[in-house]
């Protein structure tokens, strides 16, 4: 309980990257608590003074002894500091104090700078007469200069180098000098640089790393704790030591429970799961990783993400994500040079940290979004990463050395190959997942998003029923997507609304029979009566009856996710003439697009809406032109019923959504099929929907995206489909009952395709004859 009394003269240290203070303070005196009066937050205690300088100099009583005491230990510390180089400033500084202080402040100064061990200093401290501090003092002076013969006598060469050091830091020099192996390992355990230098050659890593952490060990322990390169320096060593250089988990692969393992978590999406399958299955025959990188591509929500995670799952696995969507900086990749202030390893490194094993699975997520700047590529440093030939070898600029990948399992996705730089796609697997079905999205959402919402708003089946056409609704009329994550978001909202009716029924609700759904009136008069019966509500508990599922039917529904979002607005669109369906392929997933024309008095332009690209615009030019040089054929006039359609005519073509930016050869029918709508005025068929490229000659060439695009119109209610000739086979992929609910007409000339989109034809030669009887 005896302490020291100390004034603090300095605190330097900084925040980042670990709190990390260094603290100067002057010791005036020792004490000793007499009581201890708090210990939060800070101790406070009553205390007592136990040595005061002046009081020695009084005590005349054993001043002969302490006289001879003080004088003997004077001449050792004499003898001790001459051995020492005297041109160093330090050392003739500590040699004209010995002169000018009270002898009796000299054992304390001197334990402080020779070598003892914090024992030792704790004794010297605990001894408050003065008498036994110079006794005690004494023989670790001795002790000291034994020492310090000895080191000079074996390492006569080096003496001056020794010195030199001092000369920087006085303080600890002396430490450095002496010291017998007893004292040292001691003082070791208090050390927590000892500590880490202990863990890194006990730790696994590289003979590579090794060697650099031994150096940077070194460095580290010269350097004073207040300069920021030793923090700096340490968290390098930290992280080298907690790096899984030869941790692992013992895989565990069986095909049979992996499938089973991946029907349960996954409904539907079979082409995927045999892909995964056969990818296991080959690991599994022959135990080694150059494989290729799988890389899933589809749209958002369709499960890319969580079929990874069963992967992981499947192997006994640790599972770890790194988002690179905006991703711009290849140092994000690949860590910062330790040069710059507030470097940090880069993800992969990171992420090896956080798994702690070396044979995680990461999943690269968004691989399309990467981006690209000033500061570097960072696909090109995945490059490195992703190849097997390489990656065994994958140096971070932070650690700047090493690291082996090569047992890492990689797993990519993205929404679309465009936007993969082609040396990246190049090294990886795709994998096509396309967008739901309606159906598939109800078994989905029955067997997996419900049961899981359910248990994250902590209800029961028993509380809560959903219908399957309710789920239907949901999915039509109030989302709109490829995959099911708004399904999921929308069924979140569901269960909340729920979760607030039952908590409230179990502790308010005294009506016996209460209607079953949760609408938004009968909530508000809920809450009212409430308020009314609230005095009362305590006893009628006891009374409630027997707990009703509560059911979500389409008033429900209304009244928790509001109106209807999306109505079949298909029909009504196509009531006038010059507009026609298409479908588009977008990394969302297929949609159905409205393409509009209308014509007026001008000079023969064409403008094009819509944000489109340069393909789309010649697709426009091309319909145009294939229109006019058929307009006899169709009979297609303009408003002065001249066949030269462009003669005295403007024409105006618009894609809605115009925020987004549209490309590609796809709409060619469609634009045809509206112009020639606008120019007939005919109306197209309002459950027709069509996809194709056109050629001058008037043929029609196959695109791509098929099932999405096909998807994407029976989401939307239509029930007839022009494709192209050659995207037959396509047809394959898509589920048998969506096939079931649409027609599909195969064309390879435009002919085929106005014959299919109007109603009763569009027809050729009755035309021409009536136009002959006009001449
Ligand atoms: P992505 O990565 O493709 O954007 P996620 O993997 O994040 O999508 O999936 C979103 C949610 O949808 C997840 O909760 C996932 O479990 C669920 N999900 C998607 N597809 C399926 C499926 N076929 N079976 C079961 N759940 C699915």
């Amino acid at each position: 309980r005896i302490g020291t009394a100390a004034l603090a003269v300095q605190v330097v240290g900084s925040n980042w990257p670990k709190p990390h203070y260094t603290l100067l303070v002057t010791g005036l005196c020792r004490f000793q608590i007499l009581q201890l009066l708090k210990e939060k937050p800070y101790p406070v205690a009553e205390v007592e003074q136990l040595d005061r300088l002046e009081q020695f100099t009084n005590q005349h009583k054993s001043e002969e002894e302490l006289g001879e005491l003080s004088e003997q230990f004077y001449k050792y510390a004499v003898q001790l500091v001459e051995m020492l180089d005297m041109s160093v400033p330090a050392v003739a500084k500590l040699r004209r104090l010995l002169d000018n202080l009270p002898r009796e402040a000299l054992p304390d100064i001197l334990t402080s700078i020779i070598r003892t061990s914090n024992q030792e200093k704790l004794q010297i401290l605990d001894a408050v007469r003065l008498e036994e501090r110079f006794k005690m003092t004494i023989p670790l002076l001795v002790r000291q200069i034994e020492g310090l013969k000895l080191l000079q006598k074996t390492r006569k060469p080096k003496q001056d180098d020794d010195k030199r050091v001092v000369a920087i830091r006085p303080n600890r020099r002396i430490s450095h000098i002496p010291s017998t192996t007893e004292d040292e390992e001691e003082e070791e355990d208090h050390d927590d640089v000892v500590m880490l230098e202990k863990k890194i050659r006990t730790s696994s890593m590289s003979e590579q790393a090794l060697k650099v952490c031994l150096k940077e060990i070194k460095r580290l322990k010269k350097m004073p704790q207040s300069m920021p390169e030793y923090a700096l320096t340490r968290n390098y060593l930290e992280l080298m030591v907690e790096l899984p250089w030869n941790k692992s988990t013992k895989d565990r692969l069986e095909i049979r429970a992996a499938r089973i393992l991946l029907d349960n978590d996954h409904y539907a999406m079979e082409k995927l799961k045999k892909r995964v399958l056969e990818y296991l299955a080959v690991r599994q025959l022959k135990n080694n990783l150059k494989g290729p990188i799988l890389c899933f591509v589809g749209p958002p929500g369709v499960g890319k993400t969580s079929v990874g995670r069963s992967i992981a799952k499947t192997l006994g696995r640790e599972f770890h994500r790194i988002a690179l969507g905006g991703v711009c900086d290849q140092s994000d990749i690949r860590g910062h040079r330790r040069t710059y202030v507030g470097s940090m390893p880069g993800r992969i490194i990171n992420g090896l940290k956080t798994v702690g094993v070396n044979n995680p699975v990461f999943l690269l997520d968004e691989v399309d979004k990467l981006g690209k700047s000033l500061q570097g590529d960072p696909a090109a440093a995945l490059l490195e990463v992703l190849d097997p030939e390489q990656n065994h070898s994958f140096t971070d600029h932070y650690l700047n050395v090493a690291f082996d990948l090569s047992q890492v399992l990689f797993i990519a996705t993205a929404n679309t190959t465009a936007t993969i730089p082609p040396a990246l796609l190049d090294r990886m697997e795709i994998i096509q997942v396309p967008g739901y079905t309606q159906e598939e999205k109800i078994e989905i959402a029955h067997r997996h998003l419900i049961p899981k919402q359910l248990e994250q708003h902590g209800l029961t089946p028993q509380q809560i029923q959903i219908p399957q056409v309710t789920t239907l609704d949901i999915i039509t009329r109030y989302t709109r997507e490829a995959g099911v994550r708004s399904l999921d978001r929308k069924l979140g909202a569901i269960c909340r609304a729920v979760a607030v009716k039952v908590a409230e029924g179990q502790h308010k609700e005294t009506k016996p029979d209460r209607p079953e759904v949760g609408e938004g009136e009968d909530c508000k008069e809920h809450v009212t009566e409430d308020a009314k019966t609230e005095s009362i509500s305590d006893t009628a508990d006891l009374a409630l009856p027997p707990e009703m599922p509560i059911l979500i039917d389409f008033h429900a529904l209304k009244d928790i996710l509001g109106p209807p979002m999306y109505e079949m607005e298909v029909s009504e669109r196509l009531s006038q003439p010059g507009v026609a369906i298409g479908l588009a392929w977008t990394p969302l997933g297929g949609e159905i697009m409205f393409v509009e024309a209308s014509r007026m008095d001008g000079e023969g332009q064409l403008t094009l809406t819509g944000q489109l690209g340069d393909v789309m615009k010649e697709s426009a030019h091309l319909a145009i032109s294939w229109l006019r040089s058929n307009a006899k054929r169709y009979q297609l006039t303009n408003a002065s019923g001249s066949f030269d359609l462009l003669d005295n005519t403007d024409i105006h073509l618009h894609f809605p959504a115009g925020a987004v930016t549209k490309d590609g050869p796809s709409a060619g029918v469609t634009i045809v099929t509206c112009l020639a709508s606008l120019f007939s005025g005919r109306l197209v068929c309002s459950d027709v929907a069509m996809t194709g490229e056109i050629t001058l000659r008037g043929l029609v060439l196959p695109v791509g995206g098929i099932k999405d695009k096909v998807l994407a119109a029976h989401r939307a209610g239509l029930k007839r489909i022009i494709i192209p000739q050659r995207n037959e086979k396509d047809l394959e992929e898509i589920a048998v009952n969506v096939r079931q609910d649409l027609t599909f007409v195969m064309a390879s000339c435009l002919d085929e395709v106005l014959n299919a989109a109007f109603d009763g034809g569009f027809a050729v030669k009755p035309r021409v004859e009536r136009l002959n009887s006009k001449l």
